[in-house]
């Protein structure tokens, strides 16, 4: 699965310390995405699945980690890659998050059955620039949905939007990035 990076703790990208990783590739195009950097796929960075999950069951073995964010990137434009880390990862937390560009009605069921096995959260659709009302901690524009697939987590993720946007800026391969859902005005 071609991935960029993978950070941990990264806060503000859902609930908690989760460990977020970030995939590549993204065929949607929209204006102001915020890292149109991962847009063309690159299989240099192609790293087996089994070996991303050793990777991740590490970091869970030395540190408190809440959840798993997937964003990108798209992560379902590596669906079958993803759908077959995501059952793994579930062996690692209960509290997984997955950002696609997709509507959820563009999904065939089979990734959408998958995706509500596997997974607490969904964020669907893409980031339209001119729906972003600078509120939301967890979508970027208002057309974008939540899907909570787990019930047992509705009031973590209540509390965490009840908190509103932040962004958290770090270092990572010596430059300066910026994690979060960023304002329409930064
Ligand atoms: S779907 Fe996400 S990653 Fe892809 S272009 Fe849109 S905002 Fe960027």
């Amino acid at each position: 699965m071609q991935i960029d990076r993978i950070i941990y703790p990264v806060k503000t990208l859902g609930p908690g310390k989760r460990i977020a990783v970030w995939t590549i590739g993204c065929t949607k195009g929209c204006f102001n995405c915020s890292n149109p950097e991962l847009w063309a796929a690159d299989k240099s960075k192609d790293i087996p699945v089994p070996d991303l999950y050793r990777y991740l069951e590490a970091i869970c073995s030395k540190n408190h980690v809440d959840g798993i964010t997937f964003t990108g990137g798209d992560p379902l434009e590596q669906a079958e890659e993803l759908l077959a880390l995501l059952a793994l990862c579930e062996k690692l937390t209960g509290d997984i998050l997955v950002y696609t560009g997709f509507k959820i009605e563009e999904l065939d069921d089979r990734t959408v059955n998958e995706l509500s096995r596997h997974i607490s959260c969904l964020v669907d659709g893409r980031y339209e620039e001119q729906k972003n009302d600078n509120k939301s901690p967890l979508i970027g524009s208002t057309n974008q949905r939540i899907f909570l697939f787990k019930e047992g987590y509705r009031d973590i993720y209540s509390d965490y939007l009840s908190k509103g946007r932040c962004v958290h800026n770090l270092f990572y391969s010596d430059k300066l990035i910026s994690v979060g859902i960023h304002n329409k005005d930064k």
